[in-house]
């Protein structure tokens, strides 16, 4: 195949047959499931996901891999070629009867905003397996306390549970990256309880400076004086920098001031 490879769109791509069916597997994808893959690249996981699943739908931004992927027959898979960030969610949905898992090797350079996408614009994705940065993947996970624990680890584990499955060598990617990559897996818990894109611009702004106190961070949310905060907030203590409190806290915290 002769390609012309793009470092704007993230172009890393795999080819070890064995890793790409641990990916597949760490989906936990079967005969009964529909997938979304976001980036074919060459088509090398989605040639594992069409021979995996029921049905995958796979979009691709760069429309010179259109030859290649398309001569690849795939029965299962209907290719789109656009941008999946910016498409319609409902466009995207309209190609799948029900719930659907989300396996990707993600571009790197919009990995948190596709990842915010598909845990907030919907609650169709049943999950989402990825490929990321061994740094954003360590992220997601992270918990209170730890100095990698911020938005995404919050806004992932609201979510979904998450854990890492593997940890990729930047050495199975062509090109070759500069750092390793890691498998994640995000399986969606029952819906929430709060509004989800009310508590996301919530926790950005407890986290606006991460090296203040929350009662910093906090001062004019909802119109409220920082006089005034303390007393909303309850028993939490908001002296304390944001990366302290459990996302159990957090919700306690945005519940106190959304009533
Ligand atoms: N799945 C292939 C593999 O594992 O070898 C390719 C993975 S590569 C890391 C990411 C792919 O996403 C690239 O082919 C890139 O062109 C594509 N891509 C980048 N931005 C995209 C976007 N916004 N929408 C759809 N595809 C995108």
């Amino acid at each position: 195949m002769e390609h012309k490879f793009k470092k704007q769109y993230g172009q890393n791509f795999l080819s070890d047959t064995n890793l790409l069916k641990a990916i597949v597997s760490d989906g936990n994808i079967t005969q009964d499931d529909e997938v979304l893959e976001i980036g074919a690249g060459a088509g090398a996981l989605t040639k594992i996901l069409d021979q995996t699943a029921k049905k995958v739908v796979s979009y691709e931004i760069d429309t010179s891999l259109q030859p290649q992927l398309l001569s690849l027959g795939l029965a299962r898979t209907t290719f789109v070629f656009a941008d999946a960030l910016k498409e319609d969610i409902k466009k995207i949905e309209s190609h799948f009867s029900h719930n659907y898992k989300l396996v990707a090797n993600l571009p790197y350079y919009i990995t948190s905003p596709l990842i915010f996408k598909f845990l907030t614009e919907t609650s169709k994705t049943e999950s989402l397996t990825i490929m990321v940065q061994k740094e954003v993947a360590e992220r997601i996970v992270a918990k209170a306390g730890s100095k990698d624990y911020g938005v995404l680890s919050i806004m992932c584990q609201f979510y979904t549970s998450p854990s890492i499955k593997r940890i990729v060598s930047k050495k199975m990617f062509y090109p070759q990256p500069k750092v390793d990559s890691a498998v994640v897996t995000m399986v969606r818990k029952k819906q929430p309880e709060v509004d989800g894109e009310k508590f996301s611009m919530f926790i950005k702004k407890c986290f606006s400076m991460r090296r203040k106190t929350l009662a910093n961070n906090l001062n004019g949310y909802n119109g409220i004086k920082k006089s005034d905060l303390s007393q909303i907030a309850g028993d939490i203590d908001l002296n304390l920098r944001p990366e302290m409190l459990s996302i159990q806290q957090f919700l306690q915290l945005f519940k106190n001031f959304e009533n």
